[in-house]
């Protein structure tokens, strides 16, 4: 059934009597060409290009709970392309471009809302590094505008000014950057792939792959083996714990990073904003709340949970930005498990194994990647060879010494 208003027009008239699942339940088959580790954003977004772009639908994304039960259902829900480095820039510029029509064609309201990223800045050293990368962005044909001290109060008058720790000296603008409903995009992936034939499989964890002369065959999950031709990692946080069984250790480790949001209030900052200066960064919801983050707990671990000390280094950083936040009530909490890979950017590339790919490495900011990381992973599985999008993204790419250091974005926490 496609959505539309006429089709909910006509369902209100005949009482809802045709709606369906937005997608099936199956029961896994014996046999896939390609089987998907990990119902996350990414996993879903894969699935859905390799059937649209690339003609392959005998395809399985298998999850080990619910879809979005990992970081694609708990992130701050930030999209922008406001990235330094030429590999970076390309390809979370594709992502924005995917973004900007994706409700189009997943037929799926995502809401996207290109309300603008606007990053602070607080010293003179930090302007000049925002002036180099809003120029490295306009060159690269990204939108990206720096504006002074009178144009940021202009636009965001409650913030702490005229008595400020850390005085704020203007900022740098993505305007079409902004934020989408994040489980919504899940859903949204889910259904489309499902259209196309895609089976998904929920409550389903893999717990072995099967290898045989350096050639993967198939995976072992909770509910038994499953043959297939090729098969593509999207695990995020798991991805170490995962390419552990095929005897691969990655440049990566697991941390915790947590969100908040608060109680509901009137519209009162109608961008995405973040702290230069500290470890805080905040947007408010369509609901009302104000969903903000800060830095990483600091320690590895696959707890999606974390700890009270960073909770206070990150209100500190929020309520000496905006002293009046102070007065809100945090009603939710919650935290999730990032892949951070040591440069700051991400992994999407065969792996030494026949038939498996590794998609992995997002840090903080993967969500605004999905629908280019499913694009870009799925053309590498179906055409076995990288699309020049991501062809830095190597997985050798430390131990050769070719990092894309993008540590003023990428890896920075206060930029999501
Ligand atoms: C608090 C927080 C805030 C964030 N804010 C932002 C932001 O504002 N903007 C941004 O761009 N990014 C943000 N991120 C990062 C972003 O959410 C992730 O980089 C991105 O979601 C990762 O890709 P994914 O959606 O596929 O991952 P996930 O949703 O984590 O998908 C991986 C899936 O694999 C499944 N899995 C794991 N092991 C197995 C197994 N053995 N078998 C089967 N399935 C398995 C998991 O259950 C999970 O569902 C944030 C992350 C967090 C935690």
């Amino acid at each position: 059934m496609k959505y539309s208003a006429f089709t909910l027009a006509y369902e209100a008239l005949r009482g809802h009597a045709d709606w369906k699942p937005a997608w099936r339940e199956p029961e896994p088959k014996a046999e896939y060409d390609v089987v998907i580790v990990g119902g996350g954003g990414h996993g879903l977004a894969t699935a859905y290009y390799l059937a649209k772009e690339h003609g392959l639908s005998n395809v399985a994304v298998v999850e080990k709970g619910w879809i979005g039960s990992g970081n694609a259902g708990r992130n701050t829900t930030i999209i922008r392309s406001n990235y330094l480095l030429p590999a970076n820039t390309q390809f979370y510029e594709w992502s924005m471009k995917l973004w900007e029509g994706l409700e189009r064609d997943l037929n799926y309201n995502v809401m996207v809302s290109q309300r603008g990223v606007l990053n602070l800045c607080h010293s003179d050293a930090q302007r000049d590094a925002f002036a180099r990368r809003g120029n490295a962005m306009r060159l690269n044909g990204v939108d990206a505008q720096l504006l002074d001290h009178s144009e940021v109060r202009a636009m965001l008058p409650f913030l702490d000014y005229d008595n400020a720790r850390f005085p704020i000296r203007g900022g740098l603008l993505q305007r079409r950057g902004g934020t989408a409903r994040h489980d919504a995009v899940v859903w949204g992936y889910a259904r489309a792939a499902d259209r196309r034939g895609i089976d998904i499989i929920q409550n389903c964890e893999v717990t072995g792959l099967t290898i045989r002369n350096g050639r993967i065959s198939g995976v072992e999950t909770a509910r038994g083996p499953i043959r297939a031709g090729k098969v593509g990692l999207a695990v995020a946080g798991n991805s170490s714990r995962l390419a552990a069984m095929a005897g691969l250790r990655l440049p990566i480790e697991s941390h915790v990073i947590q969100a908040f949001v608060t109680e509901g209030v009137k519209p009162v900052v109608d961008c995405v904003l973040t702290f230069g200066a500290g470890h805080f960064y905040i947007s408010q919801s369509d609901k009302g709340g104000l969903v903000f983050g800060g830095d990483l707990d600091g320690y590895n671990s696959y707890a999606q949970r974390g700890n009270l000390p960073t909770v206070e280094d990150i209100v500190e950083g929020g309520v000496a930005l905006w002293p009046g936040l102070g007065r809100l009530r945090v009603l939710r909490h919650w935290g999730g498990i990032i892949d951070m890979s040591m440069d700051g950017s991400p992994i999407i590339d065969r792996t030494p194994i026949d038939g498996l790919y590794l998609n992995a490495g997002w840090c903080y900011g993967g969500f605004k990647a999905t629908p280019a990381s499913g694009w870009c992973f799925a053309h590498l599985i179906a055409r076995d060879e990288p699309h020049p999008l991501h062809a830095a993204f190597r997985l050798d790419r430390f131990a050769a010494g070719m990092v894309i250091d993008e540590k003023g974005q990428g890896a920075q926490p206060n930029l999501h």
